[in-house]
């Protein structure tokens, strides 16, 4: 097994069947992952990113049966932020160090094309220094480009799964896995730096969709992958499906590192939700960002994505310094800046 995970690191690609075994079995773990914190570090050093996370909305249109703030979730307090609002959050989260905001929310026809691409270009404006990433789902190609030319740098678009047919378990017939994937590839042709990525033990999921997310992400080439364990929210209709484990999350987020070296991999907030610690062994089994969350305290509970979410009760200052603490203990460092992907081997784009 050792010469999988070899031969991996070495050519960055595997075949369907090579991909499932690793996968199916987990073997060789302190191996890999001590090979995909090396592949991290020779990109990256001891360097993790933080990108400050403001949840814009959690009005939604989407019925995604995972999700806590689904259409039909009459229970879901919803909220939205304004303009001022939103603002508000940028410019504490600069004056606490952030060089990225990540605007993320439900799909809410509320905030209008007009009005998205003024914030961007407002947010762009006042701090020339930063990287706006949208993570606001799907929107015709159209809406894409207003937003790159007002500014925004990246886009995140989970694909949730590869496989079709599995895409239709997780979500209902008026969505389309055709749709999402020609998001993702319209966000690249325009020139966003563009984010993939899955829930790990998603109702249904095998080791063979697995192994079709990987050949899926080998052929798109994103520059970030964001994976995290699937966690229920009693409210949908996986309320009694099982969840996602650390275990299968950080296996899979080395075997990604290892796939491609130079990506940007979150150590996601649900990752640190199924365990206290997830987040530090996101980042020793490769993982080089981690995005505290910026949100007014206030709303923070209503965006409720899944149960028992982590850290909705910190202001952001101490989000901060509690996870510099902990990067500080596993022998990483936070660092400001925009965080870019890095374009060789000891590049670091980053690191005052
Ligand atoms: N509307 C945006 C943002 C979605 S929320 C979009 O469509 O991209 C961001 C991510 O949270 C989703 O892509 C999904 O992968 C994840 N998510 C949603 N519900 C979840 C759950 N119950 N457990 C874990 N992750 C979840």
């Amino acid at each position: 097994m050792r010469r999988l995970i070899d031969k991996l690191a070495l050519t960055h690609s595997l075949t369907k069947e090579e991909w499932i075994s690793l996968i199916a079995d987990r073997p060789e773990q302190e191996y890999l992952f001590a090979k995909a914190r090396r592949a991290a570090q020779t990109y990256y050093g001891n360097a993790v990113f933080i990108r400050g996370l403001i949840e814009f909305t959690s009005y939604c249109k989407n019925n995604c049966f995972y999700c806590g703030i689904r259409r039909d979730n009459r229970k879901a307090a919803r909220y939205r932020l304004g303009k001022e609002e939103i603002l508000d959050c940028c410019r504490q989260g600069y004056g606490l160090g952030f060089r990225t905001f990540v605007l993320q929310g439900g799909e809410d026809a509320y905030y209008t094309d007009d009005l998205f691409a003024g914030l961007i270009s407002e947010i762009k404006s006042s701090y020339p220094d930063c990287a706006v990433t949208l993570s606001a789902g799907e929107k015709p190609k159209e809406s894409y480009r207003r937003f790159f030319e007002a500014g925004a740098d990246r886009y995140l678009l989970r694909h949730e799964t590869a496989d079709e047919a599995h895409y239709r378990i997780l979500h209902p017939a008026e969505m389309s896995f055709a749709s999402r994937i020609r998001c993702l590839t319209d966000l690249k042709e325009i020139g966003f730096q563009t984010g993939c990525g899955f829930m790990v033990g998603s109702p249904g999921q095998t080791p063979e969709h697995l192994a079709e997310d990987m050949l899926f992400i080998t052929e798109l080439k994103p520059d970030m992958v964001g994976i995290g364990p699937f966690v229920p929210h009693h409210n949908t209709p996986f309320a009694g499906e099982a969840g996602g484990t650390a275990e299968q999350t950080v296996y899979l987020l080395a075997l990604l590192r290892l796939l491609k070296p130079d990506l940007l991999i979150p150590a996601t907030t649900a990752l640190g939700t199924v365990d206290p610690d997830g987040r530090e062994r996101g980042v020793l089994a490769g993982a080089n960002v981690v995005m505290p969350n910026l949100s007014p305290v206030g709303v923070r509970k209503q965006y409720a994505l899944y149960d028992n979410k982590i850290c909705t009760g910190d202001e952001a200052a101490e989000c901060l310094s509690c996870l510099k603490g902990r990067m500080e203990r596993i022998g990483y460092r936070i660092v400001t800046g925009r965080g870019d992907p890095a374009k060789e081997p000891g590049g670091i784009s980053c690191t005052t």
